[in-house]
């Protein structure tokens, strides 16, 4: 172990409680080019709080639209409810640095020692602690590999509201066991596209048979918050506030990593909707964004879904069914949905839109990686750092990895910091997919792209 501080670094860095971030910070207070507001997809105005405020809780749709206040303070109770499992820990990855032979030195912020296993219940507590603060009566959202739906439903039970979850069908049927997870917690889980809406309705008369998609589940759930005295729709990732409330793991990161004197040179996380990874980089991106510090910031997407890589940046439907705000990011169309051996999640079809306008400003670089060279990085890591990761997060270990690799041929001992935002115990169809070889690879052809693209809204000044 080389050491070029003169603390030594242990293997787990724990920040005691008293050492949590007070607020979450705001990185779009620090972007010269504000993310492109959200539409109206009538008028094709930019949506005010009044229209937003019919479908999400009041105050996360003032952090929606806030773009420039830099901090907002973390109320008492939901500082409370994490410390039921945060801080969480930033693990030197020693193991895995010796295993690999790299002078890299590799660190990385573990969220996955909670029930729901994801970094997602930082933001499904904040989102129903406004809703119970309005006076609802309960939430509605969908899920898809099932991380969010379980982390809300935690998040609910915790604070006494009802909690309805549109889970994508075809993950209903391929995990029963987080299904259960949710009804232990008492959600109210329905397999989507179903009878319950219209939308719902619709999509199956239109696709009889269809195994659903996110989009679709969000339309479904749109529908049923609407359509309900009471209830206002959350969303897991994507939207701005999500990011807001993840950045309590780049916060963490960086109190942590202060303490012991590391400065990262690249962070690396996977990019589904965006919200882990806008969560991990904010602060280190604010440094950044106002020319106090340097990084390198890695988005990881699968090659089978790769908005950032290989979508187009325009406004587009946020879901299949067309109900929701247009917002402008990387998109592949909101009718695309990865071929069916697409493993893991990571299967949105756009991305938020502070990190597309990151990554249009060259701020923050993108990678696709192949779902089997993501299975073998997942259990070579498995195997020497002990942590069983989420699929998802496996994109961020395999690119950690491979950049770790090229530090040994050059022989830089570079600080590489990657989000493991999960676990990956109820994903074991797919490792076993993987380990009896029957995983495949696929990419879309650009035919299959612009089928996608196909169906994004033309309107002067949105041409692709
Ligand atoms: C949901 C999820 C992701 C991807 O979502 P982001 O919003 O892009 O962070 C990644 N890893 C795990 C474990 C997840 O549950």
């Amino acid at each position: 172990m080389s050491k070029t501080t003169s603390k030594e670094i242990p293997y787990k860095i724990y920040l005691e409680e008293h050492e949590m971030p007070d607020s979450w910070y705001n990185v779009r207070a620090d972007m010269k080019n504000k993310p492109a507001p959200l539409l109206n997809p009538g008028t094709l105005k930019p949506l005010t709080l009044e229209e937003m405020s019919g479908i999400f809780c009041e105050e996360l749709c003032r952090q929606e639209l806030d773009d420039a206040t830099p901090y907002f303070k973390i109320p008492e109770e939901i500082k409370n409810f994490y410390k039921m499992y945060r801080p969480s820990p930033l693990v030197r990855a020693y193991c895995l640095e010796q295993k690999l032979q790299t002078p890299a030195k590799i660190y990385y912020k573990f969220e996955g020692n909670n029930t729901s296993g994801s970094h997602k219940l930082n933001s499904a507590i904040a989102q129903a602690y406004y809703a119970k603060n309005q006076g609802l009566k309960g939430v509605t959202t969908e899920t898809g590999a099932g991380q969010w739906g379980t982390a809300l439903s935690m998040a609910c039970a915790y604070l006494g509201l009802d909690c309805q979850v549109y889970m994508v069908k075809c993950s209903y049927e391929q995990k029963p066991f987080r299904r259960e997870v949710m009804r232990t917690y008492g959600a109210n889980v329905t397999p989507s596209p179903s009878g319950t809406t219209k939308v719902g309705r619709k999509i199956l008369e239109e696709f009889p048979g269809t195994t659903g998609s996110l989009g679709c589940a969000i339309s479904e759930a749109v529908e049923a918050a609407t359509s309900q005295e009471g209830y206002r729709y959350v969303l897991g990732s994507v939207l701005t506030q999500v990011l807001l409330h993840q950045s309590v793991i780049g916060l963490e990161s960086k109190i942590a990593m202060d303490k012991y004197g590391i400065k990262p040179d690249l962070i690396i996380g996977c990019a589904g909707g965006g919200s882990n990874l806008g969560g991990l980089i904010s602060p280190f991106m604010g440094e950044k964004l106002r020319g106090e510090a340097d990084y390198r910031f890695i988005a990881v997407e699968p090659a089978s879904c790769p908005s950032l890589t290989r979508g187009k940046y325009v406004y587009d439907f946020c879901d299949t069914g067309k109900v929701c705000p247009l917002a402008k990011m990387y998109t592949l169309g909101s009718s695309f949905i990865p071929a069916p051996n697409h493993a893991g999640g990571l299967r949105y079809h756009g991305m938020s839109s502070v990190l597309s306008q990151l990554y249009a400003d060259g701020y923050m670089e993108a990678v696709s990686v192949e779902q089997t060279a993501v299975f073998k990085a997942a259990e070579e890591f498995a195997r020497v750092e002990g942590i069983l990761p989420a699929p998802e997060s496996s994109h961020a270990i395999k690119v950690a990895i491979d950049e770790a690799l090229k530090c040994k041929e050059t022989g830089e001992e570079k600080t590489i910091l990657f989000g493991l935002t999960g676990t990956g115990y109820f994903d074991m169809m797919a490792y076993e997919r993987f380990h009896n070889g029957e995983m495949t690879d696929y990419i879309p052809s650009e035919e299959d792209l612009a089928k996608g693209f196909a169906g994004i809204p033309r309107f002067p000044g949105n041409e692709i």
